[in-house]
């Protein structure tokens, strides 16, 4: 099953409103018209209507990196998936470790999200991986199954405007040790912890949606290492953090990708 690849690039909490636009006018003359591979660009919250602005005329979409599950009203200091949908976004990434292990969001906390991004007509990036610890003790697949199983609770193949599930949803496999550290899972360990996520949602859904869903992997992941890890068979393409922040190097990652 051919998917195609997806790199997103994750801006955490930097930029200014002077870096964003530069950066995303750079992005676009890099790889705005770049068709081989879907790309998207997730800033925070304030920056999202000037790049979605500065990406309208090309192939790049943008994210955002959270939202809440209700609609509006008194939630102060949250946005909603409308909001997101309002100022152009397509995507909105969830349960990002930085979600679960900084702000303590709970697989429940972020199932609610998917839910009501998905109904709201916005794409997921679900977010799932274990701590060094973790994979210590040997628990990578037993908490990265916990995730995707309680994460995706109550979510169908076919989301509510008819659309299919595997066209909105992607998953995201990120090992925490692995982000902003420098260190990378191999090749190996990428590939085996992307397969048993595959093999996971074939037991939810089926073979066939299974197979159609994108898993990208992300940590660490820079034009050096990323045609090696994304030539996996089961990695559908990348979330990087600190690589994205410059245009030549997620550049360099988009055309190290490009077969
Ligand atoms: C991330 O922010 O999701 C990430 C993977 O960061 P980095 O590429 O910097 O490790």
């Amino acid at each position: 099953m051919a998917r195609k690849l997806f790199v997103a690039g994750n801006w955490k909490m930097n930029s200014s409103m002077a870096f964003a636009t530069e950066l995303a006018s750079a992005l676009n003359e890099k790889l705005g018209k770049v068709t081989e591979v879907d790309l998207a660009v997730c800033p925070p919250f304030v920056y999202l209507p000037a790049v979605c602005g500065a990406l309208a005329d090309s192939e790049i979409d943008v994210g955002a990196q959270n939202m809440y599950y209700e609609s509006s009203g008194a939630y102060t200091g949250e946005i909603s998936g409308e909001m997101l949908k309002d100022v152009g976004c397509r995507f909105v990434i969830l349960g990002h470790s930085e979600r679960r292990h900084v702000m303590g969001e709970s697989d429940e906390l972020i199932n609610r999200k998917v839910l009501k991004a998905l109904a709201d007509g916005l794409d997921v990036i679900l977010c799932v991986g274990e701590l060094l610890e973790e994979r210590e003790a040997d628990q990578t697949m037993e908490v990265v199954a916990r995730q995707v199983k309680v994460g995706l609770e109550g979510i169908g193949t076919e989301c509510g405007d008819g659309s299919a599930l595997a066209d909105r949803l992607t998953l995201a496999y990120e090992p925490v040790w692995a982000i902003g550290t420098g260190k990378t899972a191999s090749p190996a360990q990428a590939q085996q912890v992307h397969a048993d996520i595959r093999q996971l949602l074939a037991g939810i859904y089926d073979q066939s949606v299974a197979d159609a869903i994108r898993i990208q992997y992300g940590g660490s992941v820079k034009a050096s290492n990323a045609a090696e890890l994304l030539g996996q068979a089961d990695v559908d393409g990348a979330l990087v953090g600190g690589a994205s922040l410059k245009a030549d190097d997620f550049a360099g990652i988009v055309q190290a990708v490009i077969k």
